[in-house]
């Protein structure tokens, strides 16, 4: 039942250990995307309230980077039992902030929670090593100790698996973290405080500060000494303003940033396949992905088929609330968004681009928009370089291996690429040719918390996930002993 939901999750800050207003007293209205009705208020944090937080955070790192690890790793893994015991109630919080249907919710609050029991797993295994100095002069031991109080600032787009990505390996390692949530989205993170809570994090571990204010509440934190890490998931344009910040204190960064995914589909390729894993890669979440497939490149052997099969299902897709069941598409997270989506095809259509189903927003309460495919892109057109980060399909064609390749490199971004043949040399090459930190070779789908997420070029610095993740929250000491 929503209203016992909503009723239940908490709206203030999430500050040591307690839900707490802002010391302005000042709140703002988070939106249901597929109605337009307000959902709650929650706490709007100030530079004053992050800088309590920062104290909180500080005030405990050094006990919490002392503790033993299989302590860390059993709060981590009592959070996951929590997360999954209540996936329900975190799935139809998510619909109703972010709009997306409730089995992609599902599905997340799966992957969200894996990070915790993922990262659990790894807390009892942080190693280091040691070595005979060559000339037998001394022993060199490294270490890994934590980098600190960690600020985490996460989009509107997966609100809780953005959010367990940084959590969990930031308190495997032991660290203390402030979690900025994205401002449309920060229900889901306050109830995710709320559960560490009730397993038993000690207060002030982690915090969360819902804001409107997000660059001078981010921005003090930076320019605070005792913060010593900032992880980014946004924008490639947010994040450069952020990498120029933490530049200030030197801070460990790690960014997640936008992309422009090109998914390519080789003549060679299984027809049905591919069908299925651009449904996948370009439709899950509404496109709202950084991950999503942004520039579909089809051989023109192959096209028009794909073209045709593509349309076909597409055309198929309700438009609906998430919490519909046959609902097969929510709304756009805001107004701004879909206004953005709406000018990237209303742009190419007027350049000569061609409709093959949708192209418009939908009428009526919510933000949505019309499952879309379009081709016959104009070679200038800004939909085939900007982030449509919609229910978009864009669709160009090409000749030879060579040209797909370097179509699909074509780009400052360097985050996820897919692409599609039953050719295994091909599949090889192509594998290592595509300028990607991620490549799914016949698959729709690559995130997984075992695997090392995160991109090259603009898309960003450092991996989320796998025994990668970890790392980007530990520092490495050296320690220089006598010989033995
Ligand atoms: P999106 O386009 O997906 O909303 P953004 O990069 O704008 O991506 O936002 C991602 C996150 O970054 C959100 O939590 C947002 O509030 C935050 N953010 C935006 N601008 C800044 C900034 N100047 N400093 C710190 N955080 C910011």
């Amino acid at each position: 039942n929503v209203t016992d939901l909503l009723r239940s999750v908490p709206t203030g800050l999430w500050l040591n250990g307690a839900s707490t207003p802002s010391e302005s007293g000042r709140t703002f209205d988070v939106v249901n995307p597929a109605t337009g009705e307000v959902l709650a208020a929650v706490a709007n944090a100030t530079p004053a309230d992050a800088a309590a937080a920062l104290d909180a955070a500080s005030a405990v790192a050094d006990e919490w980077a002392a503790t033993a690890p299989r302590v860390r790793a059993e709060i981590l893994r009592a959070a996951f039992e929590a997360v999954t015991a209540r996936a329900d109630d975190f799935a139809l919080l998510m619909t109703l902030e972010m709009g997306k249907i409730l089995p992609e919710s599902r599905g997340e609050v799966a992957y969200g929670a894996e990070f915790l029991r993922w990262f659990s797993e790894e807390a009892v295994r942080i190693g280091g090593r040691t070595a005979t100095a060559p000339a037998g002069t001394g022993e060199i031991a490294v270490v890994k100790e934590p980098v600190g109080p960690c600020l985490a600032i996460t989009p509107w787009n997966f609100p809780l698996a953005m959010g367990t990505r940084k959590i969990g390996p930031a308190l495997a390692a032991g660290c203390t973290v402030i979690v900025k949530p994205a401002e449309d989205t920060p229900l889901t993170m306050l109830l995710l405080a709320q559960v560490f809570a009730e397993v038993g994090l000690p207060a002030g571990v982690l915090s969360v500060l819902p804001t409107l204010d997000a660059p001078t509440v981010a921005g003090g934190l930076m320019e605070d000494p005792r913060l010593r890490k900032v992880s980014f998931t946004g924008s490639t344009g947010v994040g450069k303003i952020l990498l120029a910040q933490a530049a200030n204190n030197v801070l460990r960064t790690s960014m997640e940033l936008g992309g422009s995914a090109p998914f390519v589909v080789f003549d060679d390729a299984d027809l049905d396949k591919a069908v299925d894993g651009a449904m996948l890669a370009k439709m899950r979440n509404g496109g709202e992905a950084c991950t999503a497939a942004n520039r579909i490149l089809v051989q023109n052997g192959i096209r028009e088929a794909f073209t045709a099969k593509l349309t076909e299902r597409v055309a198929a897709m309700r438009v609906g609330p998430g919490w519909e069941a046959d609902s097969a598409i929510g709304p756009i997270i805001n107004a701004k968004q879909r206004g953005s989506i709406t000018a990237l095809v209303d742009e190419a259509v007027a350049a000569g681009a061609t409709v093959r189903t949708g192209g418009k927003p939908v009428d009526g309460a919510g933000f949505f928009y019309e499952p879309t495919v379009i081709d016959g892109l104009p070679d200038g057109a800004r939909i085939r370089r900007d982030e449509i980060f919609g229910p978009v399909a864009a669709i160009v064609g090409f000749d030879t291996e060579e040209q797909g390749v370097a179509m699909a490199n074509d780009t400052e971004y360097g985050l996820a690429a897919y692409f599609f043949t039953e050719n295994v040399g091909r599949a090889q090459r192509v594998a290592r040719r595509l300028q990607a930190g991620m490549v799914g070779v016949n698959r729709g789908v690559i995130s997984d918390p075992a695997a090392p997420f995160g991109g090259i070029k603009q898309s960003g610095l450092g991996s989320e996930g796998g025994s990668e993740g970890i790392e980007e929250y530990l520092n490495t000491k050296y320690i220089a002993l006598p010989p033995v």
